[in-house]
């Protein structure tokens, strides 16, 4: 069928992109695009199942059927899964409550929303295992799933749309990505207008095929990854916290971080992680100003500020960066390794 196509080209690219951040974790955008409705509309036709123009909730292989238990953890959050146990459900509603609570403290965003985003709520799709999300994710979601799953924001602006993550249980009962894609979700709604075409990057990639990514540098990319690794795991990001000390990159370079070229797994989440922790913490005042240009849709002005910026931040950060280096690692109790 010619579904089949589309999902092979995707699962080249998740192959090809395998550490990088597209695969893993990036809020991506669903498509109405000609090409998405086509697709779905064969896979439709062969299994005489009518269509509704609503891709991610249009049942193909029994998407009810497979995660069938539904838990609502709160106004903003529903779960869907093959086989969370009820003590599943509760640790992962209060996990992702903590992370949308530390979200707005940080932010100063509960109840403020960016204009004509309607996606007042999230749903979680968890499949039991690895095997189980490649073997159904694709059908369900038209999504490629050579990834640890992926955030589908759809087009916010939309009445009707719906927002979904997909993801799958590792072998001890935890949920792949869970808390970074969380953020993410949060990030769409409150810091970043529009789609995720409508954003910085340069992926012209599927399953959006953006049909006009950002021409030029700077992007988001640091920001969106880096946030989301730094709501999640707070001041806990050994991994990061080890690179500081390599200095390998200074923060004018972190901006202009992609998903095709300057990309990489490191740099995109524990190099963002520096970075957008360094603004968080150390530049408050220029990283308002920034997200007031990202909430407001105006991306050339976000351009125009770091442009701005250039390279005089560059020396604080490495100075930072050695501070950390020489700190003693901290780890936070809201960063519960079972859900990793
Ligand atoms: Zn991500």
């Amino acid at each position: 069928m010619s579904g089949e196509t589309e999902l092979s080209t995707m699962n080249q690219f998740a192959a090809a992109g395998t550490l990088a951040c597209r695969d893993v974790c990036v809020a991506i955008s669903l498509l109405l695009s000609l090409g998405f409705l086509a697709a779905t509309q064969a896979v439709a036709a062969e299994v005489h199942t009518a269509v509704e123009v609503k891709p991610v909730a249009v049942e193909l292989g029994g998407t009810d059927q497979v995660l069938s238990r539904g838990y609502r953890c709160s106004a903003t959050l529903d779960l869907r899964s093959q086989a969370l146990s009820p003590q599943q459900e509760q640790a992962i509603c209060q996990e992702l409550a903590d992370i949308e609570a530390r979200f707005h403290r940080v932010f100063g965003t509960e109840g403020k929303p960016v204009k004509h985003d309607l996606n007042n709520s999230l749903r979680a799709n968890i499949y039991a295992s690895a095997d189980e999300f490649i073997r159904y994710a694709g059908a369900h979601f038209n999504m490629p799933t050579n990834n640890g799953g992926m955030y589908l924001e759809g087009l916010p602006e939309q009445t009707g749309n719906r927002a979904e993550f997909v993801a799958n249980q590792n072998k001890d009962g935890s949920v792949r990505n869970l808390g970074h894609e969380y953020v993410h979700y949060l990030d769409g709604r409150f810091n970043l207008y529009g789609d995720f075409c409508a954003n910085l990057h340069d992926s012209h990639e599927p399953p959006e095929n953006c049909a006009k990514p950002a021409p030029q540098t700077p992007y988001l990319i640091w920001w969106t990854e880096g946030v989301a690794e730094y709501i999640a795991r707070g001041a806990d990001h050994p991994r990061a916290l080890k690179l500081a000390g390599s200095k390998v990159f200074s923060l004018s370079q972190l901006f202009d971080t992609g998903y095709m070229s300057n990309s990489g797994d490191e740099r995109v989440y524990a190099w963002g992680y520096l970075a957008a922790r360094f603004m968080l913490e150390q530049q408050r005042p220029r990283l308002e100003q920034m997200l007031s240009f990202t909430r407001s849709g105006d991306y050339p002005r976000y351009q125009a500020l770091l442009r701005g910026w250039g390279s005089s931040l560059d020396a604080e950060f490495a100075k930072w960066l050695e501070s950390l280096n020489s700190a003693p690692t901290q780890t936070q109790p809201h960063t519960q390794t079972a859900l990793k």
